[in-house]
């Protein structure tokens, strides 16, 4: 009863973010409650949260430290502005931030997602140039099939066809680099790849430095791009080119933030420090909107002035440095000291890639590629030509329909099955998330 109401509430009303509603409709879901890894909906029927809710979980839910974070902020205060003062969350949380990020990364700006993050960085960027009064650099160097948020600057500097074409005239104009994508690449070859991809980064940079204010990037792993894997070496070089032709990197964290891929940062795989890095999606354990974009004291010095020379950024939003949220961020990476769980997701990670490694028999799993607890698994229609399936069969789409009957969640990047659990998964959890994903991907590609 509750249920059929909900339902019928939802589908009149509601519109939701990334969805085809005529595809929601068809196949509705509320959610209900959560515990641990698993989620449960309005008619009692449990998932395995094997997307971490879009990437951002982290202890699982309901985690006891983080409620009561959560509770005890409540009785101090829910909400008071950053702009022109701070508050004790806030300041405790940046000082916290500061300690784990890459070495020289020491100031940081909130906001409440990852996109305004992405936002906050290309206008720092952007302005730390012309702060410093050279105006010609002004554009910005992105990867193709990056993604870096849904507004329109995050969109600009974004390359995804099917998600950013329709907005194509919104937009600003960048430089567009090749991602290394070893398995898409004719060579094949991680090393090949790699340099093909370095050198024609640094060919746009000799030719275009003069006018290029920043590269941004996400580093060792494209997320929403298809969860496609930078070979070793690619980051630290893209950095080296930076340096060489004095152009800000931006390291794009949202997703691989907070541990995902086995290392605080993904930066830290290769001892990388960005100008910039942005940051949100499990920095509150996945539990309230905050995000932050950090950076050095030589860009925080070029906005240092007396107003009136109007070098100040000017930037922000409503809840930025919220209370509530930046408290739980505390408790969470309380959290990831206290239970070191940085070395725990790289021991589950070699488990992880223990289990997903018997799928290279499958006959329609392309590649596996894992960084952490991120992984993806792209499913083609011929394994020797590397050939797709059609686009419009939504092979992915019905891949998560069906693993979602099989009672797990997650949502697929085109015929990329994502595998991001909760960094808590626990290895009989794991192993079960992977069975079911293995049943799931055997159905509707081989009718097993
Ligand atoms: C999710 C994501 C974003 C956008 O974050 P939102 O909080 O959804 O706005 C930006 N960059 C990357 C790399 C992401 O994965």
């Amino acid at each position: 009863m509750k249920h059929e109401t909900l339902l019928e509430k939802s589908r009149k009303h509601l519109w939701l973010p990334f969805t085809q509603m005529k595809d929601y409709d068809a196949n509705p879901l509320i959610i209900e409650s959560g515990e641990g890894v698993k989620l449960k909906d309005t008619e009692g029927k449990e998932y395995y949260d094997a997307f971490s809710s879009v990437w951002l979980n982290v202890h699982g839910h309901r985690k006891k430290e983080l409620d009561e974070a959560i509770r005890q902020q409540l009785d101090r205060i829910a909400h008071s502005t950053l702009l022109g003062m701070t508050n004790i969350p806030a300041t405790e949380l940046a000082e916290r931030l500061v300690k784990i990020a890459p070495p020289g990364l020491t100031r940081v700006f909130y906001s409440d997602s990852g996109a305004a993050s992405v936002e906050i960085a290309l206008k720092m960027a952007f302005q730390y140039w012309q702060n410093r009064g050279i105006k010609k650099k002004s554009k910005f160097v992105t990867m193709k099939n990056g993604y870096h948020g849904d507004t329109i600057g995050a969109i600009s500097v974004g390359s995804i066809d099917i998600f950013h074409q329709v907005y194509q005239p919104l937009l600003f104009d960048s430089y567009k680099v090749s991602y290394p994508y070893v398995y898409r690449h004719p060579s094949g070859d991680a090393t090949i790849c790699r340099d093909a991809c370095l050198a024609e980064l640094e060919q746009l940079l000799m030719e275009h430095h003069e006018d290029i204010a920043a590269i941004i990037l996400e580093p060792m792993m494209q997320g929403a791009g298809g969860m496609v894997l930078m070979p070793e070496g690619y980051l630290a070089g893209a950095a080296r080119l930076c340096r060489k032709y004095d152009v800000l990197l931006i390291a794009d964290e949202v997703a691989t933030g907070f541990g995902r891929t086995g290392e605080m940062f993904a930066c830290d795989h290769e001892q990388v420090t960005p100008d910039i890095m942005t940051a949100g999606k499990g920095l509150t354990g996945g539990y309230l909107p905050v995000a932050v974009t950090m950076t050095t004291e030589r860009i925080y010095e070029a906005f240092y002035a007396d107003y009136t020379e109007l070098k100040t950024f000017f930037h922000g939003h409503s809840y930025t440095g919220n209370q509530l949220g930046c408290a739980v961020a505390l408790a969470n990476l309380e959290l990831f000291e206290q239970m070191n769980l940085i070395e725990q997701v790289q021991e589950k990670a070699a488990y992880v890639k223990k289990l997903l490694s018997s799928f290279q028999e499958l006959k329609h799993v392309g590649d596996i590629r894992q960084i952490g607890l991120m992984c993806g698994l792209e499913l083609v229609a011929d394994k020797e030509t590397k050939q797709p399936f059609e686009w419009a069969n939504r092979t992915g789409y019905q891949v998560s329909l069906k693993l979602r009957e099989l009672g797990m969640l997650t949502r697929p990047m085109g015929d990329t099955i994502v595998f991001m659990p909760p960094l808590s998964s626990r290895d009989s959890e794991l192993t079960e998330m992977v069975d079911i994903l293995r049943q799931g991907i055997l159905s509707v590609t081989e009718g097993a």
